[in-house]
């Protein structure tokens, strides 16, 4: 919320390296380069700016998005009028909210499953965050209450329904299995060792099997509350996505998306071969099975030869 007063991301001379701000791959890129050459750390330049906007800054900053911020630079003596915010890269992120990535809906929100409708982060939506959030959650209510209108009821498969609770609530059945916590951690730490770009193949194919034989460390994992069994699935989720990320970013031979998609191996962005997306789906035996879509056709005008903030990767 800075940008827009001014305030821009700058090396440790206080120079600005970023053709733009805004969250994106190739912004993450420019700066992993920067922290990568001898001018980081690099930090949040607002120093520059005059009294009255800083303090606007503040207001909204403190007031709404980041309130424990007051508090922090407090503690450490500092002030946006003298010092810069040191910025990292942290983890990486596997929910598809800042990407475009996600569960497959089309343009009624339908996902491949009848009746499954999917919308917001953790769909594919052209352009997430909170608008893609809005439209999508829009149109996706509208078109599951068509749906269900005059649908006959179901009666759920009762032993199905019971395979699934007793698979749900297994951890309960552990309450001094090891803490979801832990877990959770050790599944971490693999994401962010071998999945983190700049991306090499070998280090994904051993983040694969990783989360492959991950299964056996999720069984023992215990939950002493309901509060704990939730924690306990979300592990699982965690995995599945993990896996799913690591097997994507192996097929997709290519770099795209600045340093999102960066592959040692293949450091060139491929139109001819990967202007496309890149889809999972459980195969008849169940296991991920990958296979390329099309773009579907823009609607606007779009240059896609001059995309003005490319950086090349090297
Ligand atoms: C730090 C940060 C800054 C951002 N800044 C911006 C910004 O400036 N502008 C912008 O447009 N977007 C921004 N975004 C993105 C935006 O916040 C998201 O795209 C948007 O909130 C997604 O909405 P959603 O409803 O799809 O998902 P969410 O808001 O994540 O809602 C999902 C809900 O489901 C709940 N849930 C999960 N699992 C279960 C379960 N098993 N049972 C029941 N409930 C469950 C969760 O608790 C959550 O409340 C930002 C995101 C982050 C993380």
């Amino acid at each position: 919320m800075a940008s827009p007063f001014g305030a821009y991301t700058a090396n440790a001379e206080g120079n600005r390296f970023i053709s733009c701000d805004y969250w994106s791959g190739q912004m993450m890129l420019e700066t992993w380069k920067e922290l990568n050459s001898g001018k980081g750390p690099v930090h949040l330049k607002m120093y520059h700016l005059d009294d009255d906007t800083i303090s606007e800054i503040e207001r909204v900053l403190w007031a709404n998005e980041r309130p424990s911020r007051e508090r922090f630079h407090e503690g450490r003596g500092e002030d946006y009028r003298t010092d810069g915010v040191e910025m990292n890269i942290s983890e990486i992120g596997l929910c598809s909210g800042h990407s475009a990535s996600g569960v497959w809906v089309n343009d009624k929100a339908e996902t491949t499953v009848p009746g499954l409708y999917a919308a917001g982060d953790m769909a594919s939506v052209p352009h997430n965050y909170m608008i893609g959030a809005f439209v999508s959650g829009r149109l996706s209510g509208i078109n599951a209450m068509n749906y269900v209108e005059g649908l006959e009821h179901v009666e759920p498969d009762p032993e199905f329904l019971a395979a699934e609770k007793a698979r749900i609530y297994a951890p309960l059945d552990r309450p001094d299995g090891v803490p979801h916590t832990q877990v959770e951690y050790k599944l971490r730490r693999y994401v962010n060792d071998y999945l983190q770009p700049p991306k090499s193949p070998t280090k994904m194919d051993i983040g694969l099997a990783a989360f492959e034989r991950y299964y056996e460390t999720l069984d023992l994992m215990g939950a002493r509350d309901p509060h704990e069994l939730m924690r306990c699935m979300e592990v699982h989720f965690i995995r599945d996505c993990a896996e799913m990320a690591a097997r994507a970013s192996l097929y997709r031979k290519e770099s795209r998306w600045g340093l999102y998609h960066y592959r040692l191996d293949y450091p060139e962005k491929n139109n001819e071969e990967w202007f496309c997306h890149a889809n999972l789906k459980k195969s008849e035996t169940g296991e991920m099975e990958m296979f390329k879509r099309p773009v579907a056709p823009y609607i606007v005008e779009v240059n896609l030869q001059q995309e003005v903030y490319d950086v090349a990767v090297r």
